[in-house]
């Protein structure tokens, strides 16, 4: 077995383990769609919650909000979406497979039949789902699931301008679903048609547009190395002229060498006015502009957007933690080495025997660290059958506790990654796991 990271067994592990499953297995699966298992769960709310501590908290200019995912279909129009995203695409007329135009060569035979000189024209396919609101399925009920959440926080600009008093600069950042009718979804949880986003749209004003742009993708790339990303696995790639969106001024993406190569992970992309003045044409109210406290001037903000996918953040994060180590002896231990805030379990509390009251003492110490911790308490198998368990699935703690435990009330701590051990004593466990995962340093 090679040792390199590739998608099957990232996607087996996933499967193994419970972090993420085919959508409606039993029924032969739906393709494209996938479900987080309990292990899966706890790793995308911990990346959701470490890009919010980043993205809101730390900054003292940046609010939260959480809007509907239906939204008035005019907000689409005005967005663009209903006349540009669309992806041309060709069908194979001998064996009736889609392609995407700009992904294959169109004069060439057909990729999967052979077929030559057997596409028809190009047609455009907006990848927008759409559905009926109420009872009556006709053009007035018309919907579509928002296909990114960047406009919900667009037609809120004037709602958080005046209840939250913020004053520019500064950003508003949301985290939810997106769907979008993609044809090729391929490489697992990459590429979905029902995904997650975490986005920020940062206001400034017009003419410091330039220097945000830069300051925002110093953060987003700093952000990643904080979250324990190899820096060596992340680059930028800047958008052509050809490349960029209709709204963008300039755009970068921060890349990630996924296991299929570089892929998009993030997008930082000035916006300019764009998105502000088209809702205030499209709804007839010029409300979304900005008055100056100091000098009096009322203007469209300019905008900077961060936008990172968080479901494809989840792939990044188990690419890049995913280990086949060989260690003394030949053994080989798979290890996921997760930063210790967004592995889904933090310490195991393994009892060395099931007698003696060592087991008693174990579920002791196992109910003072789960109110901070989330926690797992294993008190079958081998020791070290247990400790591979938890590698695998990336708890970065195990805490065994042995007869010397109930002589001197120390327990041992093994670090997931050097596999060391020390002695600690169990009163002061919770402090001792705070701080040593503050201090973590990806190896
Ligand atoms: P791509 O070129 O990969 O289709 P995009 O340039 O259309 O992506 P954006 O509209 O900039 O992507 O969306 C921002 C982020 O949302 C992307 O960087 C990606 O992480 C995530 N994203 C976009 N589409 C999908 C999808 N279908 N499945 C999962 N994540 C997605």
């Amino acid at each position: 077995m090679g040792k390199e990271v590739t998608m099957d067994k990232i996607v087996s592990l996933c499967k193994r383990r419970g972090f993420v499953f085919q959508s409606s297995e039993i029924y032969g699966g739906l393709s494209s769609a996938w479900d987080y298992g309990p292990l899966g769960t706890e790793l995308k709310q911990n990346i959701r919650d470490f890009w919010w501590k980043a993205m809101t908290r730390m900054h003292d200019n940046i609010v939260g909000l959480d809007a509907a995912i239906m939204m008035h279909p005019k907000v689409w129009e005005a967005s663009g979406h209903v006349e540009n995203f669309s992806d041309p695409l060709v069908d194979c007329k001998s064996c009736k497979t889609r392609f995407r135009a700009d992904q294959i060569d169109t004069g060439a035979p057909c990729p999967q039949c052979g077929a030559v000189g057997s596409f028809t024209e190009p047609r455009d396919f907006n990848l927008m789902f759409s559905t009926y609101l109420g009872p009556v399925k006709d053009e007035n009920g018309l919907v579509y699931l928002r296909p990114e959440t960047a406009q919900g926080i667009f037609v809120n600009f004037k709602n958080v301008l005046q209840s939250s008093r913020v004053k520019i600069p500064f950003g508003i950042a949301q985290v939810g679903k997106a769907f979008r009718n993609e044809i090729v979804t391929k490489n697992f949880i990459f590429r979905t048609c029902e995904f997650e986003q975490m986005e920020m749209q940062f206001f400034c004003k017009p003419g410091t547009d330039e220097e945000w742009f830069e300051y925002w993708k110093k953060e987003r790339m700093e952000y990643y190395s904080r979250l324990g990303i190899h820096p060596e696995h992340l680059r930028f790639h800047r958008h052509g002229a050809d490349e960029l969106a209709h709204y963008a001024k300039d755009a970068f993406d921060i890349q990630f060498l996924f296991p299929m190569g570089w892929q998009e992970l993030e997008g930082v992309h000035s916006r300019t006015d764009f998105d502000l003045s088209r809702h205030n044409r499209f709804s007839g109210k010029n409300e979304l502009t900005y008055l100056d406290p100091d000098t009096n001037e009322r203007y469209v903000p300019y905008v900077i957007e961060t936008s990172a996918g968080l479901t494809r953040t989840v792939l990044m994060v188990l690419c890049d933690a995913y280990e086949e180590e060989e260690l003394d002896g030949g053994d080989v231990r798979t290890v996921l080495h997760f930063h210790p805030e967004v592995a889904p379990v933090k310490a195991a509390v393994l009892p060395l025997v099931k007698k003696d009251g060592i087991d008693e003492l174990a579920r002791k110490i196992e109910a003072d660290l789960r109110s901070e911790f989330n926690v797992f308490y294993d008190q079958s198998g081998a020791i070290g059958r247990r400790y591979r368990r938890m590698d695998e699935i990336g708890t970065p703690y195990c805490i065994t506790v042995d007869y010397d435990s109930k002589e001197d009330g120390t327990v041992t701590v093994r670090w997931r990654d050097s596999m060391e051990q020390k002695r600690v004593p169990a009163s002061s466990l919770v402090e001792f796991l705070r701080s040593d995962m503050k201090a973590y340093k990806r190896v």
